[in-house]
This record gives structure tokens, C-alpha cells and sequence, in this order.
């Protein structure tokens, strides 16, 4: 079997760690500047960054019906900080946003007092521990009950999944562990194919329980 590449969108922000992290657990990586450079990809990597910026960039190009498609098709999308940002179905304040992920999120929640911080996400099904940093990160408000929780920060998700959608609102890729890249293309390599639309759920969201 072909070995799965894995991409990771290199418009704005954090990439070149998501690339090395990734060729680290056995992965092939395309950095990826155009929507042709799409075809063939197990999973995408949304990195963080700025996500206005990341928004204003992607005017360029179709890039939302494409993500979509990508996503309808059996890709995988993954999402760190702004790129959780760019997944989630609600943002706060108010910006577009591709709705693939079931989950109200709202930009710089920690305040300015807490800009920056690193930390241990608790993530029994990544093997234990994931160190992560947090900056200018994200928190989310309310999660809809198809979104597992998969990593907690002092009970808060900070990591969840949704079928073939992974968002984190830190940055795994600035330290040195590799459980959540290993999670991602795993998930790459066992979903290639599956054809699943991505439907918003009808069920009321539920705040997450810290
Ligand atoms: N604060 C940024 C935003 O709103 C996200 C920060 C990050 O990706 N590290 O897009």
C-alpha cells in the first residue's frame, strides 16, 4: 500500500514544525500553497498562526469549497489554534469559518495576563500526557455531543475529534513529543476512503464540563 502523505497548509503561521514533526512518525509531508495541491492528500494540517490572517489570505483561491470537498471525500483535517479556530462551526467574536467541527469557539480566551503558557494535556487516549503551548490560544465555549473530548487541560478540552476532524487548541508541533502527530496520521491512514458528508448537528451544543 502507497504510504500516505499528509499535508500541511503552508499559507501563514506555524508549518515547517507540523512538517518535521510529521516526517518524524514515518510520514510523507506536502506543504501545501495552492487548492490543486490537495489532490491525493490523506489529512491536512491547519496550523496556527493568525487566523484573520490566515481568512484573508485564503481569498486568493476557493479554498472553504475545497477544504470541504477535501473533507467530503475522506480527508482528514486537523486544526492546531487558529486552525481549531478556522474548523469550528461558531466563532466568538463573530468570522467566517469552514463548520466542520460541532463546537463554539472563542478566539485569545485566556487573557492577556496568560498571553502564553506551555502545559501538560491530560490525554489517556493518546498514551498519557501530551505537552503542548498555548499561545494567544482559543477556548471552546460549548461542544455539540457528536465531538468527543480526547485531551483535557484542568478539565477544560483542549483537544477533540469529530469523525475525521482533530482540533487542538494549543501547539503540539513547539515540543518535542509526537503522540498527536502519530494520532493525526493515524487517523489519515485508516480513513482514506471513507465518503462520509459532514452534516452540522440538529441536537442543542452542551458547555464543556470542566
Ligand atoms: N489568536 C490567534 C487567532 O485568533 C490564534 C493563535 C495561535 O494560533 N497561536 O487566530
Amino acid at each position: 500500500m502507497a504510504a500516505t502523505t499528509i499535508g500541511v497548509l503552508a499559507l501563514q503561521g506555524a508549518f515547517s514544525a507540523h512538517s518535521t514533526s510529521f516526517r518524524e512518525v514515518g510520514l510523507k509531508v506536502r506543504e501545501i500553497r495552492r487548492v490543486s495541491d490537495l489532490e491525493g492528500l490523506g489529512g491536512l494540517m491547519i496550523p496556527g498562526g493568525e487566523s484573520t490572517t490566515l481568512l484573508n489570505l485564503m481569498q486568493d483561491e476557493p479554498w472553504f469549497e475545497a477544504l470541504r470537498r477535501f473533507h467530503d471525500e475522506g480527508g482528514v483535517l486537523a486544526g492546531t489554534c487558529a486552525g481549531a479556530i478556522l474548523l469550528s462551526r461558531e466563532v466568538r467574536p463573530r468570522q467566517p469559518s469552514l463548520g466542520l467541527l460541532d463546537a463554539i469557539i472563542e478566539r485569545n480566551a485566556y487573557g492577556r495576563q496568560v498571553d502564553s503558557f506551555e502545559a501538560a494535556v491530560d490525554a489517556p487516549a493518546l498514551g498519557g500526557p501530551v505537552d503542548g503551548v498555548f499561545i494567544r490560544a482559543p477556548r471552546f465555549q460549548a461542544l455539540w455531543p457528536e465531538v468527543e473530548v480526547v485531551g483535557r487541560l484542568a478539565g477544560e478540552p483542549v483537544l477533540v475529534r469529530q469523525g475525521r476532524v482533530i482540533a487542538a487548541t494549543f501547539h503540539p508541533e513547539l515540543t518535542q513529543g509526537l503522540a498527536f502527530h502519530r494520532y493525526v496520521g493515524d487517523l489519515a491512514r485508516k480513513t482514506k476512503g471513507a465518503r462520509t458528508p459532514h452534516r452540522p448537528s440538529r441536537k442543542p451544543p452542551a458547555q464543556p464540563t470542566p
